[in-house]
């Protein structure tokens, strides 16, 4: 199993790519809480609190979204790529439900484990990647929720060298752990780390605040 699950979704508003700031968002202590072991079911998904009203407040200040999330439930063989669709659409949906402006462009899961030595699993940047590179040629791409797999682009971390530089100065990674913050790091972009139980409710003011250059971090 290479590469890495791709969902998109029902947008008709998606902005274009060009000129805007992308944020990345970790899934699980950032959209909806995390469980021991994993969400495995749609009933077992909980929307954190504001998460719906930040998503939308991202939307609304032109950020484009793209949700990365590991699931290594998948290669452990204890769900498939049907379930992750089933549990994405009821997260789009109660987003939705919560901020009618709650759209996320574009969900990539890397269903590995450590062991699979993968290019997607967080943190490494492989879904980050993917994920911009398929929101260039997002005009292509519309209306699909099934889960389909992509291969995951070519690329090097220097993880002993500088920060590299983001394509946009605004673009953003949102996560709850460490592994977060180092893929957000080798793509240069801004790390906002966040508490597990309150999400990206914890970090919106900030990411709105185009001073704030984020969090500082060593890999
Ligand atoms: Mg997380
Ligand atoms: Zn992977």
């Amino acid at each position: 199993m290479r590469g890495a699950y791709v969902q998109w979704f029902a947008n008709e508003n998606r902005p274009q790519v060009n000129g805007r700031p992308l944020i990345f968002l970790d899934r699980d202590g950032v959209l909806n809480l995390g469980r021991q072991g994993y969400v495995n079911t749609p009933a077992e998904l909980e929307l954190l609190p504001g998460a719906a009203q930040a998503v939308g407040a991202l939307r609304r200040a032109g950020y484009l979204i793209c949700v990365v999330t590991n699931q290594s439930a998948i290669s452990r063989g204890k769900w498939d790529h049907h379930r992750l669709t089933e549990i994405h659409t009821t997260l789009l949906d109660a987003l939705q439900l919560g901020d009618p402006d709650a759209h996320i462009d574009l969900v990539i899961t890397c269903p590995h484990k450590y062991e699979d030595d993968c290019r997607c699993r967080k943190p490494m940047p492989g879904m980050l990647l993917l994920g911009r590179s398929l929101l260039n040629q997002a005009s292509s791409h519309n209306i699909e929720c099934a889960s389909e797999m992509y291969e995951i682009p070519h690329y090097d971390v220097d993880w002993w060298g500088e920060k590299p530089t983001s394509i946009h100065p605004l673009d953003a990674m949102v996560g709850d752990r460490r592994s977060d913050m180092g893929a957000g790091w080798s793509q240069g972009v801004r790390l906002f780390r966040v508490n597990q139980y309150r999400g990206l409710i914890d970090v919106i003011e900030r990411i709105l605040d185009e001073s704030d250059t984020g969090d500082k971090f060593q890999p």
